[in-house]
């Protein structure tokens, strides 16, 4: 069973991996981008924000996730596959930016992933208020992220890219105490 855990920067996607791995004796955890050798590379070029083209951008998460897909997801779809992020949050970023028509983001998608999708994705939703409120902490400590209204839309966009891609998306709150949402992910997926 392939499943992604999705959300916002700050929404505590990572935590819950390291939760839930907890869970299983022989899960691949794994995350894109940057969940190969090859992902690696790219996430640094991609995160480096050096890339002009918008559509250069795309194609560069696009070709880490091929590789991811052909490395780390079809040879252990027989496991239970945790992901950090997947083609959900690809599309999702990319419907923020607009540049790219929705008909060419599933079919690219398809080509990169050979239509091998997550059967469930997790999406820690943040309300305003606790995204506002994490974002101050997060600033406490020197890093700055990007403004409120930038994240809730990526949020929306999380959404409509898992209708687009067909994909059954499972929203928890993730203002809630940590345990209980890895509760609530370990019951879903047992379902
Ligand atoms: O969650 P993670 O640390 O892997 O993501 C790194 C950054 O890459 C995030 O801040 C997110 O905004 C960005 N990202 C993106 N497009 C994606 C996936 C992640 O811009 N498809």
């Amino acid at each position: 069973m392939y499943i992604a855990i999705e959300g916002i920067d700050t929404a505590g996607k990572s935590t819950q991996i390291k939760k839930l791995e907890k869970h299983f004796d022989n899960a691949v955890i794994t995350k894109e981008p940057g969940g190969t050798d090859v992902g690696k590379e790219i996430r640094e070029i991609v995160l480096s924000a050096k890339t002009k083209s918008k559509k250069a951008e795309f194609l560069l998460f696009l070709a880490d996730r091929a590789e991811h897909v052909k490395e780390i997801i079809k040879p252990n779809l027989d496991k239970t596959i945790i992901s950090d992020r997947s083609a959900v949050s690809g599309v999702a970023y990319a419907l923020a930016q607009g540049e790219i028509e929705k008909k060419d983001l599933l079919s690219l998608n398809n080509f990169a992933t050979d239509g091998i999708y997550p059967s469930k994705v997790f999406l820690l939703f943040l309300e305003k208020k606790e995204l506002e409120f994490r974002l101050s902490q997060k600033k406490l400590d020197g890093i700055e992220l990007r403004g409120v209204e930038y994240l809730l839309n990526i949020q929306n966009c999380i959404i409509e890219a898992a209708k687009l891609l067909n994909i059954e998306l499972i929203t928890i709150n993730a203002a809630k105490n940590i345990d209980e949402i890895t509760k609530e992910i370990l019951n879903n997926i047992k379902k």
